[in-house]
This record gives structure tokens, sequence and C-alpha cells, in this order.
């Protein structure tokens, strides 16, 4: 039975990967200070193989036996919260990847680093491929999460080439569905919330601003090959086929929810990237991988986690 170390694993993207990795057969060592992350994410895993470690990787991570796989994803992912702490968004992606990385060296583990769409910044490529270089205002507001994800990508690297870690890099794009938190902020979660209590859909300047959005299931699909694979390069996880405008994500919500909910526009928040869509060539040849759940389908599925239908077309 491997063990695997999941940094943030009581968190959106983390819960769902420990729920895979249990079904996959290991053992499973959630490590998570609660902040963003929550007990509820991962209170029906009360499987032996599974332990809760409440810890904030800033600090050094000590762990009895053996470890197998490190998935460190620990992060404040949302614009709010890295915008509420951003010398925390600065140290966990800084000194926590540094505490997840000598980790995984100490136990001689496979390392995998859970980096972003936002090493790209507002980018002048689109599609986003793992080859380009990114276009990131480093002391804008954003910075301290982009930055700090930049810099855990340099220190896994180096950490490979100079250390010899066996390291993977995960982009992960836009994702969506159950276990988001409530008030986590991100477009996707907001508007469904919104949709759903009759308030009106927050859309930030003109909503002509895209983003691509890929259902958890799938993501988690793609972290798991990725790990499985021989690939220390970066490698782009997302869903290219769904490249939507913020408007167009809020006017289908209020159809999918059959809200009655109006949309208003609020100011665009600075430096806020204008397009996204990831390049997923590499993990299409690399992994084997694309992404299976439209969007209207991953909305109707997330719908029916919060024991909801989704409104019929
Ligand atoms: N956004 C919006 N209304 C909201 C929340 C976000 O229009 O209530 C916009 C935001 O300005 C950005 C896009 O939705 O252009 C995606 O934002 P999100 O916070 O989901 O993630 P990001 O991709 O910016 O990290």
């Amino acid at each position: 039975m491997p063990t695997s170390v999941v940094t943030g694993g009581a968190g959106f993207l983390g819960s769902h990967l420990c729920d895979h990795l249990l079904e996959q057969g290991h053992q499973v060592i959630c490590v998570d200070n609660l902040d963003t992350g929550s007990l509820e994410n991962i209170a029906h895993l009360r499987d032996d193989a599974f332990r809760f470690v409440n810890q904030d990787v800033v600090e050094p991570i000590h762990l009895d036996g053996p470890v197998d796989f490190v998935f460190h994803l620990a992060a404040l992912a949302s614009p709010v919260d890295y915008l509420r702490a951003p010398l925390a968004s600065l140290k966990v992606g800084s000194y926590g990847t540094h505490n997840a990385l000598g980790l995984a060296k100490y136990k001689r583990a496979r390392f995998l680093i859970s980096s972003t769409s936002e090493v790209y910044g507002d980018p002048q490529v689109h599609p986003q491929p793992e080859t380009y270089w990114g276009n990131v205002n480093p002391i804008g507001p954003r910075g301290v999460y982009d930055e700090a994800k930049r810099y855990a990508e340099a220190l896994t690297m180096t950490y490979h080439t100079q250390q010899g870690v066996d390291t993977r890099i995960a982009r992960i794009f836009n994702t969506y569905g159950p276990r988001m938190r409530r008030n986590d902020g991100r477009a996707s979660v907001q508007f469904l919330n919104q949709a759903i209590g009759g308030k009106p859909l927050t859309v930030y300047g003109d909503g002509s601003q895209t983003r691509s959005l890929c259902y958890v299931d799938d993501l988690i699909r793609g972290l798991y090959a990725l790990m499985s694979s021989d690939e220390h390069l970066p490698v782009n996880i997302g869903n290219p086929d769904h490249e939507v405008t913020m408007l167009e994500l809020a006017q289908t919500v209020i159809r999918i929810t059959g809200s009655t909910s109006e949309i208003v526009f609020e100011a665009l928040p600075i430096d806020d990237p204008q397009i996204r869509r990831p390049d997923i060539t590499r993990a299409r040849e690399i992994l084997g991988w694309a992404p299976e759940i439209d969007l209207e389908e991953g909305l109707g599925r997330w719908l029916k986690a919060l024991g909801r239908e989704p409104a019929k077309a």
C-alpha cells in the first residue's frame, strides 16, 4: 500500500484528491491548517487508511513512517483569500513549498506541486502553452499568489536538478465543483450561490474576460496521471473546450439553476487577466489525459451534490 501525503488535503481540490487516492488503494496523510480548508470536506473519510494532521506547511513537516508520494496542494488559491492574507500567500508558496520538498527529499518520495495558470499572468499568447513565460506584475495585488507559485516552480525544478528529487509540476486552470467554499469568492461558486439564493450575479468589469473551466473530477484524474508519469517539466491541466466570458458563465448558471436573478456589473479587480485557455497538447500526448465533462454537465453534477435538480433546457 503506497502512502501519499496531501498538503491542503482538507481543501476543495485536496479533499477530492484524498478520495481518489484512497480509491486507488493508497494510505493518505492529509496535512492542512484549516485556514481555507475545512473538516467538513474530509468528515466522510473514516477509513483506517486516512490520517489528518492539523498543521501549517509554513512550519517544517515531520511525519513518522515511509512516504511514497507528496502532493503539495496547500495554498490560498482564491483571489479573495490571497488578497486577505498576502503574506501568508507568499509564505505558503515559498517556505511551505520548501518544507514540502524537504519532506519529499527526506522520505525519498515523488513530489507534485499544484502550480497554476496564474504563472501566465495576463497572457499575451493565447491559448497558453507551457513554453510561454507569462506576463505577471510582480508588485501588483495578484503578485503575492502568482510570484509565490512561480518561485515554487523554480524551487521544485531546482530540487529536481540539484537534489535529485523526483518532481512533477501541474499548472492548474480554473476548476469548479462540489466542496468549493461558499464564500470562496471565485466566479463559479459565487455565481452559483447568488443564483440559488435569488441574489444578483456580480459580474466584474463588462464581463468580457474569459476563463476556461474544468470540472473537479477531470482535474483530479489529470493530477494523478501526472504523478504516475515520468514528466518533470510543467504540464497544463485544464479544459480548453470551455473558455467562456464571465458574462456567459453568469448567464449559463442562471439558466441551469432556473434562477430569476439579474446580473449586475461591478468594478474589475486590478490586473485581472483578460483571457485564459490552456493548450493541453502536452497533457494529451504525455499523459493520455483529456477532460471529459462539459460545462453544463459539470454544473448539473454540482447542483445535484447540493441536493438540487438542474433546470430543464
Ligand atoms: N469574477 C466576477 N464576479 C465574481 C467573481 C469573479 O466577474 O463575483 C470574475 C473575476 O474578475 C475574473 C473571473 O471572474 O475575471 C474569474 O475570477 P476567479 O476569482 O474565479 O478566478 P481567477 O481566474 O481570477 O483566479
